[in-house]
C-alpha cells in the first residue's frame, strides 16, 4: 500500500466505533492502541466504558488486539489480560511486521482489520503501509508532556483531510 498519512475519519473515542457498523463493513479485527487511545498514560485498567464496547464487538463478531508500542515491561500485558484480549507489545509502528504478525495470529486478512490509534505517525502510517483501514481517534488526554501537543499540532493537516474521507 501507498505511503499515507490520512486516516479514514476521526472520532471521538474508540466507543463511537459501532461494532455492528464494523461488521456491516465485513470487519473481523480491530487492532488497537493502547496509550491515549484505549486509556490514558498509566492508567493499568479499561474503563467501564471500554469494557463494554469490548463486550459489544464480541457480539457483533469482531475480535479486539491490543497493537501497542508501549516499551513498559508489562504495560501491554496486564491491561490486555484485565480486558481479555491478546496483545502484542513493543510492535514497532508504523513498521508494517507487527500489523502483520497480528493478523496472521487471528486469521483475517487486511481488508478485514481496522487499526484505531490517536497518533498518525506511527498507527495511521503503520496502518495504511499493511494495507488496514486507519481510523484516528482523539488522543484521550494531552496533558503530562510538552511533546505531544506538538506533534498534535504537526498532525492536524492530516486530521483535517481524514475528516473528509470517514469509514464509517
Ligand atoms: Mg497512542
Amino acid at each position: 500500500m501507498p505511503f499515507s498519512l490520512i486516516p479514514q475519519g476521526v472520532y471521538p473515542s474508540v466507543t463511537a466505533l459501532e461494532p455492528e457498523a464494523l461488521a456491516a463493513k465485513g470487519i473481523r479485527l480491530v487492532l488497537a492502541d493502547l496509550d491515549n487511545t484505549l486509556a490514558p498514560y498509566k492508567v493499568p485498567r479499561p474503563a467501564a466504558e471500554v469494557v463494554a464496547w469490548k463486550q459489544a464487538l464480541d457480539r457483533a463478531g469482531i475480535r479486539l488486539f491490543l497493537l501497542s508500542n508501549s516499551r513498559k515491561p508489562n504495560r501491554a500485558r496486564l491491561f490486555a489480560e484485565a480486558l481479555d484480549i491478546p496483545y502484542q507489545g513493543h510492535s514497532g509502528k508504523p513498521r508494517r511486521g507487527g500489523y502483520y504478525k497480528a493478523m496472521e495470529r487471528m486469521g483475517v486478512k487486511p481488508e478485514e482489520t481496522v487499526m484505531v490509534g490517536d497518533q498518525i505517525f506511527t498507527d495511521v502510517l503503520g496502518a495504511n503501509r499493511a494495507g488496514v483501514v486507519p481510523l484516528l481517534v482523539e488522543p484521550i488526554r494531552l496533558a503530562g508532556n510538552p511533546g505531544r501537543y506538538i506533534r498534535y499540532a504537526v498532525e492536524t493537516p492530516f486530521r483535517a483531510l481524514g475528516r473528509r474521507r470517514p469509514f464509517l
